[in-house]
C-alpha cells in the first residue's frame, strides 16, 4: 500500500470504482475515462509502480492479470472479434497512474501504430 496511490485506494475500496472482478491478489474495474466501449483496468493489489519495478518473483502475478483479461473479454463477448491489452510504462509509454495496471480495451477496431 502506498499512501497516496489512487489505485491502492480503489483496491482497498477507500474510493469508489466499478469493480468487475476481485481475487485475493487482483482487482479489475472500469476505467473512469473509457477510450472504447469496453475499457477495464486490471491491477495487482500489491503496489508496484511500473512494469520496470516488477520483481522477478512477481512474474506469476502478470500471468494471472492476463488470465483475468482473457476471462473478462470472454464474458464481455469481445473475445472472438478481438481486443487490446496494454501496459503503459513511465513517461514515454504514456503512464499517468504509477500503480501497475493492464488495460483491457475492446468493442471497436483498434488502430496501429498507437499514438
Ligand atoms: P495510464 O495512462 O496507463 O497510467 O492509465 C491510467 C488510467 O487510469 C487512465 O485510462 C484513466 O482514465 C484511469 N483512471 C484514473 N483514475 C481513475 C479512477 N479513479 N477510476 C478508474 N479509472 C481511473
Ligand atoms: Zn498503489
Amino acid at each position: 500500500m502506498s499512501a497516496d496511490c489512487i489505485f491502492c485506494k480503489i483496491a482497498k475500496k477507500e474510493i469508489p470504482s466499478e469493480i468487475v472482478y476481485e481475487s485475493d491478489e487482483i482487482v479489475a474495474f472500469k476505467d473512469i475515462k473509457p477510450v472504447a466501449p469496453h475499457h477495464i483496468l486490471i491491477i495487482p493489489k500489491k503496489h508496484i509502480p511500473t512494469l520496470d519495478d516488477l520483481p522477478d518473483e512477481d512474474a506469476p502475478l502478470i500471468a494471472k492479470m492476463f488470465l483475468v483479461a482473457r476471462d473478462l473479454a470472454r464474458s464481455l463477448g469481445i473475445n472472438e472479434k478481438g481486443y487490446r491489452t496494454v501496459f503503459n510504462c513511465r513517461e514515454e509509454g504514456g503512464q499517468e497512474v504509477f500503480h501497475l495496471h493492464l488495460h483491457l480495451i475492446g468493442g471497436r477496431k483498434m488502430n496501429w501504430p498507437p499514438g
